[in-house]
């Protein structure tokens, strides 16, 4: 095997009780369907240069040189629900490298059972593999933190779900798979010096300039704060916000029933087990308040004075929703031309929002529409249009080129949810060609090329998808 990748495994340095060694699982006949070549010269390997290599590679057949493969434990809590162990069940860390843009996990997901997988197989289908590679790589083009995808592989095995279906690995990189469920389970089993362990190791790979857990808690609250207005700003739906799906890094992760809504509805839910909408889009910035707070309470342990600690934790978390409506403010206000946002500027905002829904418009079209004076097609109300349309000209009069600045946050492309279960049902028959071209449209997402006018269309009627699956 010619690939060579330059591992530092600090993660299989910390205490046993955070993570056990284990091996993935080799399949039958790994095909190789695609391998991102910019990430992996951003990861430093090299010698990529053979198909069948690289399949037997990231099927979790052939174990490169230097790995430390490991499954991470933990918790979390789903759908408000403590579980008290989860743990990698299907995915397994090879290890990581050090770049000059920092440190990344390289781990294989689908590649067999580990010690953490109860009942499950340890396998994933093609369907999550090819879509959380098409929507991560989308989301790292349309500036959103996120985990990336190096590699997704054919199994040349059935996987059983309701039906047998085709399996797949999808190779996922990360600034770590530290979530806010790792600090739980340390946390609620009382176990100190791996949460002690684990915080240390935190700071030092995330937020070196945080001096306790006070100013790191703060700083993980910035990052999601941060990534969940961002999300909102382009229409996404994370979909299941568990905190074991809540990374610590401020990244975007585990990419499952996720979506981007087509037309705008403040409270759209896909997620087929989200019965009671508790991830809808407009739930989302309360959601990760939420979460923050779990977070807090499982860094209580490592504070000297509980007492204290427990009222400066709760004074960052209900300082939390304001930072939130800033951050959102914000990148609303921008996808509206305004470049120095003021609290005023959220009704103007709402006003947009609003039309959008009462109009059922497509999200991502009517932002790009506004940026090239045309958002008055999308609108059912012509004479409410024009009102809200006078304000916002008197507001961005002073800007100058405010589309441009528009173009640069609202974007052309998204995933769109038919394009992306089209280019699934085209892999499962065993046509690559829509994963292909899906991935390299989105490459550049704000880009508007009309090669691919027909992936910047909203699904027709009979195209709408109305639910989305958990990666299982
Ligand atoms: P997720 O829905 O991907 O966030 O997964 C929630 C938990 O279920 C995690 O601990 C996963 O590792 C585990 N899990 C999901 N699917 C499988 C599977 N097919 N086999 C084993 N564990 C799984
Ligand atoms: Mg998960």
């Amino acid at each position: 095997m010619t690939l060579s990748i330059p591992f530092d495994n600090s993660y299989a340095r910390l205490p046993a009780s955070l993570f056990t060694p284990c091996q993935p699982t080799p399949v039958a006949a790994p095909e190789l369907i695609a391998f991102n070549r910019p990430l992996a010269d951003q990861l430093g390997l090299t010698g990529a240069d053979n198909d069948a290599d690289l399949a037997q590679i990231f099927a979790g057949n052939h174990m490169p040189q230097g790995a430390a493969p490991l499954a991470q434990l933990y918790a979390g809590h789903q759908f408000g629900q403590w579980n008290p162990q989860l743990g990698d069940g299907r995915a397994i860390l090879l290890g990581e490298v050090e770049t000059d843009q920092g440190r990344f996990d390289i781990q294989l997901k689908g590649s067999g059972p580990t010690p953490y997988s109860r009942n499950g197989d340890g396998r994933a289908w093609l369907g999550p593999v090819l879509r959380e590679y098409v929507v991560s790589e989308a989301m790292h083009a349309l500036g959103v933190p996120t985990t990336r995808a190096l590699a997704a592989v054919r199994t040349g095995q059935k996987v059983q779900r309701e039906t047998a279906l085709p399996g797949g690995v999808i190779t996922r990189v990360a600034r770590s798979h530290i979530r806010v469920g790792t600090f739980q389970v340390l946390a609620a089993r009382q176990d100190i010096e791996g949460l002690t362990a684990l915080y240390e190791h935190a700071v030092a790979r995330h937020y070196p300039a945080a001096k306790d857990p006070l100013s790191f808690l703060q700083a993980v609250i910035d990052a999601q704060a941060n990534l969940v207005a961002h999300w909102m700003s382009l229409g996404f739906i994370h979909g299941v916000m568990n905190t074991d799906n809540c990374a610590i890094s401020g990244e975007t992760i585990d990419y499952g029933p996720c979506a981007f809504m087509d037309h705008f509805h403040p409270m759209q839910v896909f997620s087929s087990i989200d019965r009671n909408g508790r991830y809808a889009y407009g739930n989302q910035p309360d959601i990760i308040v939420w979460n923050m707070a779990q977070l807090a309470t499982a860094l209580v342990p490592l504070m000297p004075d509980t007492d204290a600690a427990v009222r400066d934790f709760t004074e960052v978390i209900h300082a939390m929703p304001d930072l939130l409506r800033k951050n959102w403010r914000d990148r609303f206000a921008a996808k509206l031309g305004i470049t120095d946002a003021r609290q005023e500027d959220e009704t103007l905002i709402n006003g947009f929002l609003t039309l959008m829904a009462n109009s059922r418009a497509d999200f991502t079209q009517s932002f790009r529409a506004l940026a090239q004076g045309s958002a008055a097609d999308h609108m059912s109300d012509a004479a409410a249009y024009a009102k809200w349309q006078g304000s916002w000209q008197a507001r961005i009069a002073e800007v100058p080129d405010p589309s441009a600045h528009m173009r640069a946050v609202s974007p052309y492309l998204i995933p769109r949810n038919h394009q992306i279960e089209a280019m699934i049902d085209a892999a499962v028959a065993g046509d690559d060609a829509p994963f292909h071209r899906l991935t390299t449209a989105l490459a550049r997402p704000y880009e508007e090329n009309p090669a691919y006018r027909d992936l910047a269309e909203p699904p027709k009627e009979d195209e709408i998808v109305k639910a989305t699956f958990c990666g299982t």
